[in-house]
């Protein structure tokens, strides 16, 4: 028998679409291999599996998921399991634009704390700074510079930071996070001119409230990684992660926890709080900070 290796791209319905170095083949899963698994253990996009491609005529046959690398997942409807919705990818770009719909820093930091919750890198990616003021710039340099995260500003009309974003996408494989309108479509038609593909479209699909489980779709770029479009961010990624654990995901506030009176601090509302006094004393960003009480109460509701 003669197994060969790919990507799952999409599901549809027992299918599986999975691709083999640009050509996707229809692959069914072998009829026991999840019957005593855990449902986090069932196949999501952007899986590498193992497959017989002459299983049958009409569909190859998988045989085993190959171990992930990053993903991104949430709690199953009314459960605790875990669903994977997408795997092995390595930057979630995180698009806001300056303008029309304006930018949202809470989206941005709850988009770090999930790519970082699941293993890929974050990449802030400021789009239309045709419409941005000096301002704008003044603070987004002040509250993500010094935090490492690699930032682009990207104007589509004017093709600016297109070629840079271009050069990062043959490093590895793309989620996309951003608000509807923000210009992911309009950045990857720039990126690759020629590629017939509808981001805009798979968003509106995929928004918050809708089932994405068999929607969720992986496309293999022109130049031979794999983008998908992020199906629901707030729901996403921050699965199993208790409000205490939050911190650790504002990277800056490490160096002022230790300060804290009390050991199991939330930094919300305890006295002698390190990260509040960090606040006040301006070396961690206010909006920062708002973030992360926004995203805490988040996870209490939960
Ligand atoms: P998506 O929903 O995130 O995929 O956003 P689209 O790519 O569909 O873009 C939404 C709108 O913003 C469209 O009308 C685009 O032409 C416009 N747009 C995209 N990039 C820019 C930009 O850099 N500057 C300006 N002024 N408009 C842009």
């Amino acid at each position: 028998m003669r197994w060969e290796q790919g990507v799952v791209l999409k599901r549809m319905k027992s299918f599986y679409y999975v691709d083999v170095e640009g050509s996707p083949q229809l692959c069914r899963v072998k009829g026991n291999l999840f019957k005593k698994s855990r449902f986090d253990q069932q196949i999501a996009v952007g899986d590498w599996v193992e497959f017989d491609p002459q299983a049958s005529e009409d569909a190859g046959l998988i045989y085993r998921i190959l171990p992930r690398k990053s993903k991104l997942s949430r709690p199953k409807k009314n459960s605790q399991l875990e669903q994977v919705l997408v795997s092995n990818v390595d930057y979630l770009w995180i698009v806001s634009s300056f303008q029309a719909p304006e930018l949202r820093y809470g989206l941005i930091d709850r988009c770090i704390v999930v790519a970082e919750k699941g293993n890929l890198q974050p990449i802030l990616v400021f789009n239309k700074t045709d419409l941005g003021t000096n301002e704008q710039f003044q603070e987004i340099k002040e509250i993500y510079h010094d935090l490492g995260y690699p930032l682009f500003f990207t104007c589509i009309p004017k093709k600016e930071g297109i070629s840079q974003l271009h050069d990062l996408a043959r490093q590895g494989n793309i989620a996309l996070a951003g608000h509807s309108g923000v210009g992911k479509s309009s950045l990857i038609q720039a990126m690759f001119p020629h590629w017939q593909i509808r981001i805009g479209e798979v968003s509106a699909v995929t928004q918050k409230g809708q089932h994405t489980t068999t929607l969720t779709e992986m496309y293999r770029m022109p130049n031979g990684g794999y983008l998908v479009d992020t199906p629901g961010i707030r729901e996403l990624g921050v699965y199993e992660l208790s409000p205490q654990g939050l911190d650790q995901y504002f990277k800056e506030f490490s160096a002022f926890v230790q300060d804290c009176h009390f050991s199991s601090c939330t930094h919300l509302h305890e006295p002698h709080c390190g990260v509040k006094l960090g606040v006040k004393e301006g070396k961690i960003h206010p909006k920062r900070y708002a973030s992360y009480c926004s995203i805490y109460q988040s996870l209490e509701e939960r």
